[in-house]
């Protein structure tokens, strides 16, 4: 059965790549209200407060203005479905499960825009995703509805599926852009932003899927029922990817702001037996962790920030007392300075040497000089990279240290 506030995970509309499924089940209503006025789209989106779900929680609105502002040509809509990162798993479950409310929400996008490329960039490493997407798209070419999407771009509508390169950094979006157009995902500097210059130069949208599947149910209900989903003054709701040392782990699609507690003690069913709640890293991991004093936060982007942390992806990786911090921390560089793309040597040098030193602390190897080591990196890397893979990277060591500095302390040699 379906629980209270559940849009993008309702059972009924887990009908995989059926289109008339879908459409039997209320999809498509919101794109045709696309296509009846097209100017009230951006409003639409902008009233409902409509968040980017992968990591910045960046105004959705804001994202397609410039690219709907900018002369008519070829523009494109990329759905951003690389999703690697430790912890989060909500992009392939809605690929995989209902894989036309992304769709679908994409297609809303080009018709506000004036899009005529649509792109999902899936990553291939999430086989499921990956065939039922192209499943699902092949259905979309034949349908009416797809007609009418390129008479109102003014130009016939591409819609296909990209295999991203499933690197880590293939999900940065100037990244996404260069693997779109065939090449490998170096991240570029920004400016320009890709809606000023995207894919081959032209104006492009590259939003996470988790955000677009939120847009047809805010085109098909409107804005006021999408904010009343949201708990006190958040819009809307939010998937959580709830893993580590809780007792239910799993995927959540709740209301916007609920608390850290109840999301980990109602609805993750609190700690394991015997264990107690230490810390968790958030949305990456490569945010601030939050630990016991920020149980009451609220979990939507402002207030998650107010923390000087970051609710990200909504990924949430909870450790209990008992688990190294240092050992966690060592494990989450390790991943970063693997994905490190090698284009800017601090980033390249400096993600392996903190890797280096916390290995050698996580094992009783390191002397202060390592720890000081450590800490210098931390105060010279950040703003060193072309991308934030070096910043996020920094910001959890620091933030490790800042809170559980006495567990640093005690592996000292
Ligand atoms: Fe690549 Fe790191 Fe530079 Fe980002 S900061 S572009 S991952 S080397």
């Amino acid at each position: 059965m379906d629980k209270p506030n559940q849009v993008l995970l309702r059972d009924e509309i887990r009908v995989g790549a059926d289109l008339d499924a879908w459409l039997a089940r209320g999809g498509g209503v919101g794109l045709s209200r696309a296509l009846d006025d097209r100017a009230a789209v951006l409003a639409e989106i902008a009233a409902a407060d409509l968040r980017g779900m992968g990591g910045a929680g960046f105004p959705t609105h804001r994202k397609w203005a410039p690219v709907a502002a900018a002369p008519a040509g070829d523009k494109y809509i990329i759905c951003n479905g690389n999703e690697d990162e430790p912890g989060t798993f909500k992009d392939r479950f809605l690929l995989e499960h209902t894989p036309h409310q992304v769709i679908e929400g994409a297609l809303i996008a080009a018709v506000a825009t004036g899009a005529n490329h649509v792109v999902l960039y899936v990553n291939p490493h999430q086989q499921q995703a990956l065939a039922v997407t192209r499943e699902a798209v092949g259905q979309w070419h034949a349908h009416p509805l797809f007609a009418a999407i390129g008479q109102a771009v003014g130009m016939p509508l591409s819609l296909r599926v990209v295999p991203s390169s499933g690197l880590y950094i293939g999900g940065e979006e100037t990244a996404v852009i260069a693997s779109v157009e065939g090449g490998f995902p170096f991240p570029r500097r920004k400016p320009p932003f890709p809606a000023e210059r995207g894919v081959h130069g032209a104006p492009t949208v590259v939003n996470n899927t988790e955000t677009l599947a939120h847009v047809p149910g805010i085109l098909r209900h409107g804005a006021q029922w999408y904010r009343d989903l949201g708990a006190g003054d958040a819009a809307g709701t939010k998937l959580y990817s709830l893993s580590g040392d809780v007792l239910r782990p799993g995927l959540y699609e709740l209301p916007m702001g609920i608390s850290l507690a109840t999301l980990v003690f109602e609805h993750g069913g609190g700690m394991l037996q015997g264990k107690q709640f230490k810390a968790v890293f958030t949305g990456g991991p490569s945010n601030t962790l939050l630990t016991k004093r920020d149980l009451d936060v609220a979990l939507d982007f402002d207030s998650v920030r107010q923390r000087h942390s970051r609710l990200g992806t909504g990924a949430m990786i909870v450790v209990s007392e008992g688990t190294s911090i240092v050992r966690k921390v060592a494990e989450y560089v390790s991943f970063f300075a693997q994905g490190s793309c090698g284009q800017c040597p601090p980033c390249k040098g400096g993600t392996f040497q903190m890797m280096r030193l916390l290995n050698r602390l996580d094992t009783g190897r390191g002397v202060r000089a390592d720890l000081e080591a450590l800490e210098n990196l931390c105060r010279i890397l950040p703003g060193s990279g072309r991308c934030g893979l070096i910043d996020g990277a920094v910001t959890v060591v620091e933030s490790s240290i800042a809170q559980f500095r006495e567990e640093y302390e005690t592996l000292l040699a």
